[in-house]
C-alpha cells in the first residue's frame, strides 16, 4: 500500500458518522467516485450513470453532472465504504498500476487521460515508492542560491539525501516571491491544492489561496523541515565563479564575504526582478511610483487618483482589491488579454471539505490528481498551430478558435451593457498566446463609475499625470507598474563564470539563456539551475510541480557524484545543442512562437526563452533520471579514476 494510502488506515480512527454524512455534502462528486471505487473494488462505480462529466475550462465540476439522485447514492455509498474502511474493511484497490489508474482517472476527469500519465501519478499520489536514495557518508558541500519555492524544496531534498547545504537568501525570510509580492489582492491563480508541495498537503481556506497564505504555507514549511537553520537571511549573492583545480565554486556575496562549494543550485526563479519599463518622464513623478513588487507597506490609497500601468496577471489582482477604496483609477492596457474563469475561485474551502479531506486522505490525493489533469496538460495539445488552418490571426487550430468563442463570450457577458468596454477588451491574438489569466473580479471593477481604461501604452509620465500614446493625459496622485519581470535575464544580476571563466551571460547573449533540461549548461561543472530557460509553463500547471522534477533529477546527480566519486561533472556541448535544438523545434510549432505574439516567454529576437514547449509528464519522464552519459566527468581530485 503506498506511504499516503497507509496514512489513511492509521489517521481516520475516530472519525464520526455523522460528521461525515456532513462533509459528504460538500465533497467534489467526481473526486468521491474514484474514492468509492477504490475503496470497494465495485466497477459498478465506474460506469454510467455514476460516470462524471467532464469539467468546463477550469471549473470544479463538483456536482459531476449527477442528477440529485444519483449525487445521493454516490454520497451514501461513500459513507458506508469510509466508515468500513476505518472499521477496519482494507482497501480493495490499494495499489492500482498505472493502466488501472489512468482508468480511474480518466472516469474522474470524464475524459480519455493518455496513457503515459499513469506513471508519473502513481508516484505523485504515493501508489509507488517515491525515489528516497541517500548519498553515501560524503563531504560533498552545495550552495543552494535563494529560499523560495525551488530553494526551500533543493534544502529539503538534500537534507533527506544526505548532501550537506547552505542556503544563502537575499530578503529576510524564506519564500522569494511569495515574501516579495506583497500587492493587495496578491494570490494564486492554479489551485492551492496543486500549488502545494506533493508531501505537505495543507488544509487551504481558499481554492486559490491569497498570498499570506501561501507565504504562511511556505513558512510553515521551512519550520517543519527545520531549514531557517541552514538558510543565511539577508545575504545576497554578487558573483559565483568555477575554479577548476578545487573543482568547486567561489561564492562572493554584495557585501564582499567569500563562500566555497562544491556544487551550486540556483534558484532565483524567472519572476525575480521587476522590470520597470524606460517611459520618458518615469522619474519626474512626484507622487508614489512603485512596481507591483515592491508595493509600499504604508501605502493609503484613500480616495487617491491611481494609474496602473499594465495588464497582466499582477494589474488582474491588484485593481479589483483597490478598486472600492480609490478615489479613481485609470487602467493603461497596452493589449488586452484573455481571461477564464473558475466556479470556485471566490469560493471557501470550508469546515466539511476540509475535514474530508483530514479524514480521508485518499480523498485529498484523488482531488489533487484531478485538478492535476484539469489544470496542467490538458490544452497543450491545443497549442500547437496547424499550417493548415485559415485564421492564423485570430487562432492557430479549431479547437483555439473554440476555446476563442468561449472567452470572447465571457468577455461579452461581464461587460454586458458597455460595447466601449467589450471593444477595448477583447484581443485580437490567439486565446493562450500570452500567458492566460483567471478572473479575480477585473470585468466587474472595469465597469465601475471609477475606473477607466484606456486601451494605449503609456508615452510619457509627468510631476502629476500619465500621457497615453494617443495624446490624452490623465491626472494622478499614484502609479502602480505592473509591468512584470526581467525573465529572459536569467540569473541577474549574479555574474557566474565557468570553466573557461566566461560568464555565462556572455555566453547566452543578453537574452537568450538555454540549458540542458533547463538545468545544466556546458562550460559549467557542477552547476545547477532551477526554474531554469525553458521550464516555465505557459500551459498551465503548477509550477512547483517541475520544481520537484528538476531538484529531484539535480540530487540524482549529486548521490552519483558522491557514489562515484566524482570531482566535475559537466553537461557534454553536444547533448545541450540537441536539447536546445529539439526544444526550439517544438516551440515553433507552438502558439508562442505564432505571428505576431508578444509574450514575456519570446525575446526580441522571437526565441521562446521562458517558457517549457513539452507536456509536465515529458518533462517528468526526462527528468526521473539523470543519464550519466549526458555529462564529462572528472574524478576528485587526488583519488585515481
Ligand atoms: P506581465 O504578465 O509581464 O504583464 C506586464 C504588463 O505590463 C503587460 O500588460 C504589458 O503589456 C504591460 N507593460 C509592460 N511594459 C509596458 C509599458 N512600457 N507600457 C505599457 N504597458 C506595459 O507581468 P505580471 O502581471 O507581473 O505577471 C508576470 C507573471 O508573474 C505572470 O505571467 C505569472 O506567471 C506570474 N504571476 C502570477 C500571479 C498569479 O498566480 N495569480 C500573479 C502575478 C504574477 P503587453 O502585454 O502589451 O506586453
Amino acid at each position: 500500500m503506498s506511504t499516503d494510502a497507509a496514512t489513511a488506515a492509521e489517521t481516520v480512527d475516530g472519525v464520526d458518522r455523522d460528521r461525515l454524512a456532513r462533509a459528504l455534502t460538500a465533497a467534489n462528486l467526481p473526486t468521491l467516485v474514484a474514492v468509492l471505487y477504490q475503496l470497494t473494488g465495485d466497477r459498478t462505480w465506474l460506469t454510467d450513470p455514476y460516470r462524471p462529466t467532464r469539467s468546463r475550462g477550469m471549473d470544479n465540476n463538483d456536482t459531476g453532472g449527477f442528477d440529485d439522485a444519483v449525487a445521493d447514492r454516490i454520497r451514501a455509498a461513500a459513507l458506508d465504504a469510509i466508515c468500513a474502511f476505518h472499521e477496519g474493511t482494507p482497501m480493495a484497490v490499494p495499489s492500482p498500476d498505472s493502466e488501472h489508474l489512468v482508468e480511474m482517472i480518466s472516469v474522474a476527469v470524464g475524459e480519455q487521460v493518455p496513457p503515459e500519465f499513469g506513471v508519473m501519478v502513481a508516484e505523485d499520489m504515493g501508489f509507488t515508492a517515491p525515489d528516497t536514495s541517500v548519498a553515501a557518508p560524503n563531504d560533498l558541500s552545495v550552495i543552494v542560491i535563494g529560499a523560495g519555492v525551488s530553494g526551500m524544496l533543493a534544502a529539503i531534498k538534500l537534507h533527506e539525501a544526505g548532501i550537506s547545504h547552505t542556503v544563502l537568501e537575499k530578503n529576510s525570510d524564506v519564500g522569494g516571491g511569495w515574501f516579495e509580492n506583497t500587492y493587495p489582492g496578491a494570490g494564486v491563480d492554479t489551485p492551492s491544492h496543486l500549488y502545494s508541495y506533493s508531501f505537505a498537503p495543507r488544509a487551504w481556506s481558499t481554492h486559490f489561496g491569497k498570498r499570506d497564505e501561501v507565504w504562511q504555507y511556505l513558512s510553515d514549511v521551512a519550520s517543519e523541515h527545520d531549514l531557517r537553520q541552514r538558510i543565511r537571511f539577508d545575504t545576497e549573492v554578487a558573483t559565483a565563479e568555477y575554479d577548476a583545480q578545487r573543482q568547486g565554486w567561489t561564492v562572493t556575496t554584495v557585501d564582499g564575504e567569500m563562500l566555497t562549494a562544491d556544487v551550486v543550485i540556483t534558484a532565483t526563479g524567472q519572476l525575480n526582478r521587476p522590470k520597470v519599463p524606460h517611459i520618458p518622464g518615469l522619474e519626474s513623478f512626484d507622487g508614489p511610483i512603485f512596481h507591483t513588487a515592491n508595493w509600499p507597506a504604508d501605502l493609503d490609497l484613500t480616495d487617491k487618483r491611481v494609474a496602473i500601468v499594465g495588464t497582466g496577471a499582477s494589474a488582474m489582482q491588484v485593481l479589483p482589491a483597490i478598486a472600492s477604496t480609490v478615489g479613481h483609477a485609470t487602467v493603461f492596457q497596452r493589449s488586452p488579454q484573455w481571461v477564464s474563469s473558475s466556479d470556485v475561485y471566490f469560493t471557501e474551502m470550508g469546515d466539511d471539505a476540509n475535514y474530508l479531506m483530514d479524514v480521508v486522505p485518499l480523498y485529498r490525493l484523488w482531488y489533487r490528481t484531478r485538478l492535476a489533469w484539469n489544470f496542467n496538460d490538458r490544452v497543450h495539445s491545443s497549442l500547437q498551430v496547424d499550417p493548415e488552418w485559415e485564421h492564423p490571426q485570430r487562432s492557430i487550430n479549431p479547437m483555439n478558435d473554440a476555446h476563442r468563442r468561449v472567452f470572447t463570450r465571457y468577455i461579452e457577458r461581464e461587460l454586458e451593457g458597455r460595447p466601449d468596454l467589450i471593444e477595448k477588451s477583447l484581443p485580437d491574438y490567439p486565446p493562450f498566446g500570452k500567458r492566460m489569466l483567471l478572473d479575480n473580479g477585473w470585468y466587474a471593477a472595469l465597469k465601475r463609475d471609477n475606473v477607466t481604461l484606456i486601451a494605449d501604452a503609456v508615452s510619457s509620465i509627468t510631476a502629476n499625470s500619465v500621457v497615453a500614446q494617443n495624446g490624452s493625459e490623465t491626472e494622478v496622485d499614484v502609479v502602480i507598474l505592473a509591468t512584470g519581470f526581467e525573465t529572459h535575464k536569467l540569473l541577474t544580476p549574479i555574474e557566474v563564470r565557468g570553466r573557461s571563466g566566461e560568464s555565462i551571460r556572455d555566453i547566452w547573449g543578453p537574452e537568450d539563456a538555454h540549458a540542458y533540461l533547463g538545468i545544466t549548461v556546458p562550460d559549467f561543472p557542477n552547476f545547477f539551475i532551477t526554474c531554469g530557460p525553458g521550464t516555465v509553463l505557459g500551459h498551465g500547471g503548477s509550477y512547483i510541480t517541475i520544481a520537484e522534477c528538476q531538484v529531484r533529477y539535480i540530487v540524482d546527480v549529486l548521490i552519483d557524484m558522491v557514489d562515484k566519486r566524482i570531482g566535475a561533472i559537466e553537461c557534454k556541448a553536444d547533448v545541450e545543442a540537441e536539447y536546445v535544438r529539439k526544444h526550439d523545434e517544438a516551440h515553433a510549432k507552438m502558439i508562442w512562437s505564432h505571428g505576431g505574439m508578444d509574450n514575456w516567454y519570446r525575446n526580441d529576437a522571437g526565441r521562446v526563452v521562458s517558457t517549457l514547449p513539452w507536456r509536465i509528464v515529458d518533462y517528468w519522464e526526462m527528468t526521473r533520471r539523470a543519464d550519466l552519459d549526458d555529462f564529462v566527468m572528472e574524478p576528485r581530485r587526488g583519488e585515481a579514476r
